[in-house]
């Protein structure tokens, strides 16, 4: 049976109130729900893991951070370590969100040494990768996605990615509201997971590909249902608990009956 990783990215929005309601909703129905096929967590900002941590106490849903510094201590102001996202209960971080890439201008070479920090300290990244519109319309998405996977790669080995998760996200679908076409997503995914299984099948076996890029309730139907999307990075659909609650709900009941 699928299995699927089902993420909410927050980004810069909630606050005491937001993340009190959110998580009392999401803990009331995995009460009376168990989740059999998918794995959920939710990224809020850094200022609010620690709340999220005390109220969550859920095993069913996890933790997420938005990001990571790559020093372990020091001189850096207004970072936050990987240490410090343990202490609160991380699981997952995303590394490499284009928004992190064009506004931060993050570099692959950054995003590499993001991607090992975390690996190495034993939580699970989230890379993110994808192409712009215009590498889009230039026909470069493999390219561009093989680039992104082929720094840490080369600069860390095949082994990096084992129990990993890459997220799929072309830059165009991101908050658009124009998501990308489920059977082309299908085909990157595809590609992406015999471009690693090309170095190692085993790896490749053991690695998540979400795709991300306007998903809701709406549209998310035919997405789940190709063989190689395994779950969904989502951000504006995860904005409130009721939207959240009804894409895993709907992801449950579609993959039973696959
Ligand atoms: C994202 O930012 O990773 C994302 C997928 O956002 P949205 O769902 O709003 O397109």
């Amino acid at each position: 049976m699928k299995q699927f990783l089902i993420v909410g990215n927050w980004k810069l929005n909630g606050n005491v109130i937001f993340v009190q309601n959110y998580i009392n909703k999401i803990k009331k129905f995995l009460n009376i729900k168990k989740l059999n096929f998918c794995k959920i967590s939710i990224a809020p900002s850094y200022t609010y893991l620690y709340l999220s941590n005390i109220h969550l106490k859920n095993n069913q849903m996890s933790l997420t951070a938005q990001n990571v510094d790559i020093h372990l201590s020091g001189s850096f102001t207004g970072e936050i370590s990987i240490n410090m996202l343990k202490d609160m209960g991380v699981k997952y971080v995303i590394v490499g969100h284009s928004e992190r890439r064009i506004f931060h201008k993050e570099t692959n070479q950054y995003i590499s040494e993001k991607f090992h920090i975390i690996k190495s300290h034993g939580l699970i990244p989230i890379l993110c990768l994808g192409e712009t519109e215009i590498q889009r319309n230039m026909n470069q998405t493999k390219d561009i996605c093989a680039k992104q996977i082929d720094i840490i790669l080369d600069t860390y080995g095949i082994e990096e990615f084992n129990n990993t998760v890459i997220a799929y996200e072309p830059i165009w679908a991101i908050g658009s509201g124009k998501s990308a076409d489920p059977i082309e997503v299908q085909k990157i995914h595809k590609f992406i997971k015999e471009y690693i299984a090309q170095k190692d099948y085993k790896v490749s076996k053991n690695i998540i590909i979400q795709y991300g890029g306007s998903i809701n309730k709406n549209n998310m139907d035919t997405f789940i249902r190709q063989k190689d999307i395994n779950g969904f990075l989502i951000g504006k659909a995860s904005l409130t608990a009721e939207n959240f609650i009804s894409i895993v709900k709907k992801a449950e009941k579609i993959i039973s009956s696959i």
